[in-house]
This record gives C-alpha cells, structure tokens and sequence, in this order.
C-alpha cells in the first residue's frame, strides 16, 4: 500500500470513529453507583447519582487536548505531559466530574511516559470495555459517572494485580494529599 493510500485510510478510519464516539458519549441519562471517596483518600460510601453529562462546560473548561482524550477518545503523546511520572502522595479525580479514580499508592512507574497504576480506587468507578480500534483488541476504561475516556488496561502489570491501568495524565486531576 502507498503511503498516500494509508495515511487516507487512516483518516477515513478517524472520522467514522470520531463519529461512533460522539455518539457514544451523548447524554444517556440514567442511575451509576460508585463510590465517593474525600480528598484524602477516606471512603465515604456507596452513592447512585444521575450520570453527569456537561458537554458545554467541558469544551469551555478543558484544554483542547484534555476535551479530545476525554469526550472524543483521543490519546496524549508519551512523556508529553507534565505529571505523567508524578509519585507524590494524594487521589486521582476524573478531570470532567471529579469522580474518584485512583489512590497515588497504586501507582507505578512503567516506564511508558503515561500514568500507570495497578488498581482503581474502587471497581465501581471505572467502567471497562472491548476496544477494537485499528485492529487491536484493547480494553478500554472510562469514568462510570461521566463516560470519559481515561485510557486501556493491560495484563502486563507489576503485583499484586499484574494489571496495567494506562492512563492519559489529563484525563486525570491529581489531588496532594495534605500534611
Ligand atoms: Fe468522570
């Protein structure tokens, strides 16, 4: 194949998938349950709320890339984001509804250039499903509350888990954990 041919193979497989992820990412109301956790990391309890679906103020709110990654399924370049190899203590929210997503103690450095962590805070908070684009099969992870896009686990992570949770740094808002 050319490389013209390819490179507009590719872009026709960007627009049909632009398309499907608009759509899966439109308001579909309805009740989630997760867990709400304090910025300190405390577990507060089970709450079932409406999901939340703020699409105006996410596009005035987030940085163009932050708004591609999350609602459009887009992926930061390796090592380009600043905080990617952050290991400070403290919680990871979710940069659209800051739904609790990861504990900093899970986290690790696999040497990717992307946030990776070996668990969820709570398996109620994230949302996993088959990914099939471009031809891999992956399985993708998004926020149970507002649908983001947070990016694909693996099965090739450190124990006790040996999950790989391979996150985009600003899909995720990092909370230090107080002195
Ligand atoms: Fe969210």
């Amino acid at each position: 194949m050319q490389r013209r041919q390819f490179l507009s193979l590719l872009s026709g497989i960007g627009m049909v998938y632009a398309t499907r992820s608009f759509a899966a990412t439109a308001p579909g109301g309805g009740m989630v349950t997760i867990i709400q956790f304090s910025d300190d990391g405390k577990p507060l309890g089970r709450a079932t709320l409406a999901k939340v679906y703020k699409d105006a103020e996410w596009k005035k709110r987030l940085s163009p890339l932050a708004y591609h990654v999350t609602r459009e399924q887009g992926t930061e370049r390796a090592f380009s984001q600043p905080g990617h190899d952050r290991h400070e203590p403290g919680l990871y929210r979710c940069v659209c509804c800051d739904n609790a997503l990861f504990d900093a103690a899970t986290k690790y450095d696999s040497g990717t250039g992307w946030p990776s962590f070996w668990q969820p805070i709570a398996a109620e908070n994230v949302r996993e499903h088959e990914d099939r684009l471009f031809g891999m099969v992956r399985t993708e992870v998004r926020c149970t509350l507002c649908d983001a896009h947070l990016g694909h686990v693996f099965n090739d992570g450190p124990k006790p888990t040996g999950l790989r949770y391979c996150m985009n740094t600003v899909a995720l808002r990092f909370v230090p954990k107080s002195k």
